[in-house]
């Protein structure tokens, strides 16, 4: 029987996406520790096993993501069940966490006790799930239009022991009565025949969350139109877009009469989201 020196010794994959494939298979098969990926390289695995990397491995080699082949993904300081109706969670996506985080920190002088967070077009409940994991007292409400991905959100939601998150189908403000201290959102920014559509993992994610089939700022034109509605006075509202979006977004936020408009950048240094108040 093949050992995983053997396999990672024969196999076509980037090693990385191998080594990750495996710890998940060892996961699903054997009650090895996490270290036997080094410490038990040659011994011999069982053929059930081998059978299932086989076929993760042509999977991959036809380019399945490696997240949509092991069920999950890191976001943040979670773990998130990831599946082919949602995004995978992407790094720079942190960033808005992070800055959620940062404006409604009470140690750097936030006042808000029990701050509501209305997460658009949660997908796997990334943002939304990270931010009511690290700050316990928020009321945050999930939502998306694909029911298939509030499915998932949900899911998500019970694994992290998340009682109190609220989520709501629906297209980005329909049926939503409330008004909220934070508005954040990764919603569909890609243009209409990008090339990135057709190269990578985006080949395999949801279209309707990676673009808008248009100029790609469609979805920031409804949401700053309607948030205002929707936020508390002096409250914030968080974007993602894409790396040649910032001007453009700004502009937008700049024309729905938000203030205290902000490019923030990602670790790659690209302006990857911007950030407005209602005044
Ligand atoms: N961040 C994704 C990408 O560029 C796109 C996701 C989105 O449109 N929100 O691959």
């Amino acid at each position: 029987m093949p050992t995983i020196y053997n396999i990672l010794q024969a196999t076509a994959l980037d090693k990385v996406d191998a080594k990750v494939l495996l710890a998940h298979l060892i996961d699903k098969h054997l009650d090895w520790p996490k270290s036997s990926l080094i410490s038990r390289d040659k011994d011999s695995l069982p053929q059930a096993l081998v059978d299932d990397w086989l076929d993760l491995e042509k999977k991959r080699l036809l380019g399945q993501p490696v997240a949509y082949l092991i069920g999950k993904k890191e976001f943040f300081n979670v773990e998130l069940t990831v599946a082919p109706g949602v995004l995978i969670p992407r790094p720079e996506t942190e960033l808005l966490v992070e800055l959620v985080i940062d404006f409604l920190d009470m140690a750097k002088g936030c006042q808000i006790a029990a701050p509501k967070v209305l997460d658009l077009g949660t997908g796997s409940g990334a943002i939304g799930l990270a931010i009511a994991k690290n700050l316990p007292h928020c009321q945050v409400t999930c939502v998306d239009v694909s029911t298939d991905a509030l499915d998932i959100a949900q899911k998500n939601a019970a694994l992290l022991d998340l009682k109190t998150v609220k989520f709501h189908q629906g297209s980005w403000f329909d049926g939503i009565a409330d008004q909220f201290d934070v508005i954040v959102s990764n919603p569909p920014y890609i243009p209409a025949g990008d090339e990135h559509l057709s190269m990578g993992d985006l080949r395999f994610e949801p279209s309707s969350a990676l673009t808008d089939d248009q100029d790609g700022l469609s979805a920031y034109r409804q949401i700053f139109q309607q948030a205002p509605a929707h936020l508390n006075a002096g409250g914030l509202i968080l974007v993602e877009h894409g790396y040649d979006q910032s001007e453009a977004v700004c502009q937008l936020l700049t024309s729905c009469k938000f203030v205290d408009i902000k490019a923030h950048l990602d670790l790659a240094g690209i302006k990857r989201a911007a950030s407005a108040k209602l005044s």
